[in-house]
């Protein structure tokens, strides 16, 4: 089987799990943006479709943290055979390891008191936007 070229890093090796002390500081680093989709996930929307072979290479975008995602999918079934991630400068913590377990609770709840002093900077942009 041909080695198809995904864009987007490597895979990660095996992750480590975030420390509290090291969530916290990374936490007062992050933007709103950033804190909203670590907690609830990526707003994926379809972005471009093109064929690579019998498969087609599907590349869906986040436009609230500006990260791509790409599929590579069988061209007969839609199963996807690879998937891989490139994120915006920044967004990806060099050495704090993955955040689960009660890590994940204490992001969900600083992203909710964020949450609570108002919608992001982004998003007051596009209202004006639209008016
Ligand atoms: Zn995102």
């Amino acid at each position: 089987m041909s080695e198809v070229k995904m864009p987007g890093p490597a895979r990660r090796k095996k992750a480590q799990v975030a420390t509290k002390e090291a969530l916290a500081a990374q936490m007062k680093r992050w933007t709103r943006d950033e804190m909203v989709c670590r907690t609830y996930q990526h707003r994926w929307d379809a972005y471009t479709v093109e064929p690579e072979g019998k498969n087609l290479l599907s590349t869906l975008f986040c436009a609230r943290c500006e990260s791509y995602k790409y599929e590579l999918i069988d061209g007969s079934s839609g199963h996807v055979l690879k998937r891989s991630r490139d994120y915006p400068p920044g967004y990806l913590t060099v050495g704090l390891g993955r955040i689960q377990g009660p890590r994940r609770d204490e992001l969900r709840l600083e992203t909710a008191k964020r949450f609570l002093k108002g919608p992001s900077k982004r998003h007051l942009n596009a209202v004006e936007d639209a008016g």
